[in-house]
């Protein structure tokens, strides 16, 4: 059977007055920092101007790893693992959530070499990685069409389902008191002595004391009308879903230009690993500086293209008053159809690298926004006006360690002591 992309929430019809904090965005991050906060008996509107997680939260692969993340996100990852762990139980909905291992198979040496450098790294946190032979991935991915060198593997890696993991957040936050407000986004931030005093959305004013902007690949534009530099660029990245009847593994495994992993609803997601399309826009030459040095080691992975996109995006109005119909109402969900032939390219280089899976079929593909920052970190952190928090550029990790993320988010606006360490994910002008 063929699951929804997304599991549709409907929004709270009436907007209230005054909240504790708004929340501007429902994907993940925004959805797991509205359960936080309402579980510490806060008032919270979580405004989405499309649908609760319609945009990256459930476009993405549903990975849920700790293996290859960045030494400082490393932690998020392993607190989020014990979020995950729970999340049936906290919201009342079965997520999808499967410990089913990740396998990561390294092509030629330089790749082996890569897994090798991040495993000494992370050695310390006592996680299970363990890096495996040629022979060793033979046994456990056996019938490869192609030989590897070696691969790392994480056994308490796992899956969860994007589709309907959002919606069961926001959903549980909502039993705790949030209101959820679908359709309704957000235009700005109204401020009294210097801090923030409420949103002004679409459907009326709604006064707070703190406002969380964990609105993805549309933060830099949100922030850039508030006077706030956020550095962040886009990458758009194509998924298929494929049935296939035959053998295959339970757990996920990514390869050079593949990647896979089994879905709730007996399919596949498959994708090419490895393989992001940047459409070219003005930020790309604004930025390019700051992005140069993470560049110099991704840019194999980029397919740059300049088009029409480029001039459409000029197009964009980046400051708007109040009164104004913004760029969020006129784009309710960024994402798309498959990027070209990425969807078919995804299941051939799946079926050369497992000849098992000849004559899997397609049966649905799509497109989504990656928001990227120079470092490839997200920024959790207060914003550069009192009152404002920003939660976002999540770099293409955000839906494993959203709950962790929405967790850490709560805490800094609550003004509790943080459980994991905040100093990485600082906002930097
Ligand atoms: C193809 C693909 C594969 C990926 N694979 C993985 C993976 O396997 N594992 C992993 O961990 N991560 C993966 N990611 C990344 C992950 O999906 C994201 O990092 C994560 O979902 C980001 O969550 P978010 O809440 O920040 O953003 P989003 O889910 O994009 O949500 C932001 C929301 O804010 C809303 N919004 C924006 N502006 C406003 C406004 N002014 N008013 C109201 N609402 C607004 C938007 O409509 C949107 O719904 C992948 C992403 C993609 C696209």
């Amino acid at each position: 059977m063929n699951m929804p992309l997304f599991c549709k929430v409907a929004g709270d019809t009436t907007i209230p007055a005054e909240v504790d904090v708004a929340i501007i965005g429902g994907g993940i991050i925004g959805a797991s920092a509205a359960l936080e906060l309402a579980e510490r008996g806060l008032r919270v509107a979580l405004c989405e101007k499309g649908e609760i997680g319609g945009e990256q939260s459930s476009r993405n692969w549903g990975w849920v790893r700790r293996m290859g993340r960045d030494v400082a996100e490393v932690p998020l990852a392993m607190q989020s693992r014990m979020l995950w762990r729970e999340m049936r139980q906290r919201v009342g909905a079965d997520v999808g959530y499967t410990e089913s291992g990740i396998l990561y198979v390294a092509s030629n040496a330089r790749e082996m070499a890569g897994h090798e450098a991040w495993y000494e790294k992370t050695r310390h946190f006592g996680m299970e990685p363990r890096l495996l032979s040629a022979a060793e991935v033979a046994v456990m991915a056996p019938g490869a069409g192609r030989k590897f060198v070696g691969g790392l593997y994480t056994s308490g890696d796992g899956r969860a389902e994007p589709g309907v993991a959002t919606a069961a957040i926001a959903e549980a936050a909502r039993a705790r008191g949030a209101v959820i407000l679908t359709q309704c986004a957000v235009r700005g931030v109204e401020t009294k002595a210097g801090a923030v005093s409420g949103v002004v959305t679409e459907r009326g004013v709604i006064q707070c004391g703190a406002v969380l902007l964990a609105s993805g690949a549309w933060t830099r534009l949100f922030a850039g009308n508030l006077g706030i530099n956020f550095k962040q660029l886009h990458v758009r990245a194509t998924v298929a879903r494929i049935e296939h009847s035959g053998p295959a593994p339970e757990f996920a495994i990514g390869g050079t230009d593949f990647a896979f992993r089994r879905r709730q609803d007996g399919g596949y997601s498959v994708a090419v690993r490895n393989s992001n399309v940047v459409p070219l826009t003005i930020d790309n030459f604004k930025l390019m500086f700051d992005f140069l040095p993470n560049l110099r080691h991704s840019w194999r992975e980029l397919q740059i293209r300049f088009g029409a996109h480029f001039f459409q995006n000029l197009q964009i109005p980046r400051h708007w008053g109040m009164d104004e119909t913004t760029p969020f109402e006129r784009t309710r969900i960024n994402g798309d159809a498959p990027y070209g032939t990425l969807d078919t390219q995804a299941l051939h280089n799946l079926i050369r690298a497992y000849p098992a899976f000849t004559g899997a079929k397609i049966t649905r593909s799509w497109s989504g926004v990656i928001d990227v920052t120079p470092n490839a970190l997200p920024v959790i952190s207060p914003a550069p006006l009192q009152g404002l928090f920003i939660a976002s550029g999540f770099s293409g990790h955000g839906f494993g360690i959203g709950p962790a993320a929405g967790r850490l988010a709560a805490e800094l606006i609550t003004g509790q002591a943080t459980s994991t360490d905040a100093a990485p994910f600082r906002y930097a002008a």
